[in-house]
């Protein structure tokens, strides 16, 4: 038999406003426990929570940015439960008219081909506390600086096919969200969270299977690595004479599986109503259309500039638009050397590679975008050839010098490409071959070619890397074949 994999994701993203969604404390990271939740955070009684109209702007953005219909009114509802994380015993969200209805996103493959995943809505809501096991010995700590973090969750249609296509989602929202601005995208501090939510289904069968949800996984990687679990578990499950019970799950990266949390039997009744203490929220054109004129652009249409304007490939269009920070070095490359090819090759080989070697990031790059199209720039108007080229790339990357052409003259990597100075060359490595020249004459015309490689590399040599290697080919084979 054969299954297919229906996955939809509901992905929480903390919003990057200073002060909480209700309240004026702050939302930094890592700060000392407790040290930032005030009484509206704790609700305590008689305090009353202001919306945050950042929080408000973000979440209309990403609506904006995904298409989506921004409804005139949106409401906070109260979800009741008790938890020690939430010591108000309800988490302010959105149920019913939540702040951004449905939408879409064109997800791109490996294969660069794309998929639209449509999304259901985006509602705001608060975070939790945390609570802390680590620290203390029979007894668990709880720390509410999180507390009344907002946050925003992006609720998907179940249209995503493999762990392949989610992971492709997650990471086009991740680039959404921090072309906004509107968020940090730190997955690592758990500035992004998603349940993801897994069924298998007979191949051609219209309706969905029963589906699991595993509760927050936090990372690209992790989110494949569970939907890979889930799969294979529930066609065992099936095919063995089983069946896939609706629950709660949680992946556990150190096992990679994973477990049961709670039954949807044992789910919480719970009981929203609209908050009783917050208004409805009422947006008009004039406020909407203020934001949507704020918009950057986006990775979707920075992709199509790239490709259509600048003539890059559909591959490299989308690596190079993937984050705003890539992008904005890769432009800034182009417009200093004029050539969006060359900067592209250069951004995506030589620097990418340099970085991934030793772990960095793009902003925390040795040379930056300047450095890298004078570079090009030198590479582009003939003054050194590629051999050179990276060379000075190392350099610079050494901080070896704080321009390309400091290192150039600093190094004497100026191409020769006075035919004369290259002919002398051309001539000694020639004279100082006889063996090779022998077996050059005596090779079948079609092997020439492959063995003037030798050459070439002498001359190249001798020039310490600075011949023009057009010329060096050219000049080297009228010689050669003028002994045949
Ligand atoms: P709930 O209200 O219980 O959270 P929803 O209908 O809101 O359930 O769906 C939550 C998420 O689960 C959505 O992202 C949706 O796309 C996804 N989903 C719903 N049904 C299935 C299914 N059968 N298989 C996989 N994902 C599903
Ligand atoms: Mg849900």
């Amino acid at each position: 038999m054969e299954w297919e994999t229906v996955i939809g994701l509901e992905v929480h993203v903390q919003l990057a406003t200073k002060s909480k969604i209700f309240s004026g404390a702050s939302t930094a990271f890592g700060a000392e426990p407790n040290s930032q939740a005030c009484a509206v955070d704790l609700g305590l009684p008689g305090i009353l929570p202001v919306v945050n109209e950042q929080a408000v702007a973000m979440a209309v953005q990403f609506g904006l940015a995904v298409h989506a219909d921004i409804p005139e009114v949106s409401v906070f509802d109260r979800k009741n439960y008790f938890y020690p994380d939430l010591p108000k015993g309800y988490q302010t969200s959105q149920m019913y008219h939540p702040i951004v209805g449905p939408g879409s996103i064109d997800v791109t493959l490996d294969d660069h081909s794309t998929r639209k995943i449509r999304i259901h809505h985006a509602h705001l809501e608060e975070d939790a506390g945390k609570s802390l096991h680590e620290d203390f010995h029979g007894m668990t700590g709880i720390d509410l600086n999180r507390a009344g973090t907002p946050l925003l969750e992006i609720v998907s249609e179940p249209d995503m096919r493999s762990a392949k296509e989610a992971a492709a989602y997650l990471k086009a929202i991740h680039s959404i969200v921090t072309y906004l601005g509107i968020s940090d995208g730190n997955m690592a501090e758990g500035s992004m969270r998603c349940d993801v939510n897994v069924s298998v289904r007979p191949k051609g069968q219209e309706s969905f299977g029963t589906r699991a949800e595993v509760k927050n996984v936090n990372s690209f990687r992790f989110v494949e690595r569970a939907i890979a679990f889930e799969v294979e578990r529930q066609i065992e499950l099936i095919e063995d004479g089983g069946k896939v019970v609706q629950e709660t799950r949680l992946y556990d990266p150190e096992r990679d599986e994973t477990r049961s949390m709670r039954t949807k039997e044992e789910a919480n009744d719970y009981r929203y109503f609209p908050c009783p203490d917050l208004l409805p929220v009422v947006l008009d054109q004039a406020y909407v259309d203020h934001l949507r004129e704020q918009l950057p652009e986006l990775p979707a249409d920075k992709r199509e500039r790239f490709q259509n304007a600048l003539g890059l490939s559909a591959y490299d269009a989308h690596v190079l638009s993937a984050s705003r920070a890539m992008a904005d070095y890769f432009e800034e490359v182009k417009d200093v050397c004029g050539d969006a090819k060359q900067a592209a090759n250069w951004v995506q080989g030589e620097l990418s590679g340099a970085l991934n070697r030793e772990n960095l990031s793009i902003e925390q790059s040795p040379i930056n975008a300047r450095q890298l199209g004078e570079l090009l720039a030198r590479v582009i108007d003939d003054t050194i050839n590629g051999k050179a080229a990276k060379q000075v790339f190392q350099a610079l990357w050494n901080n070896q010098g704080a321009s390309a052409d400091e290192i150039i003259e600093a190094k004497g990597l100026k191409q020769v490409t006075d035919s004369g100075a290259i002919e002398a060359m051309i001539d000694q490595v020639i004279a100082d071959s006889p063996a090779q020249v022998a077996q050059y004459c005596d090779a079948e015309p079609d092997k020439r070619g492959k063995m003037i490689g030798y050459f070439v590399g002498q001359v190249m040599k001798a020039s310490r890397g600075t011949a023009n290697p057009q010329q060096v080919n050219t000049l080297l084979k009228e010689k050669l074949d003028a002994k045949l």
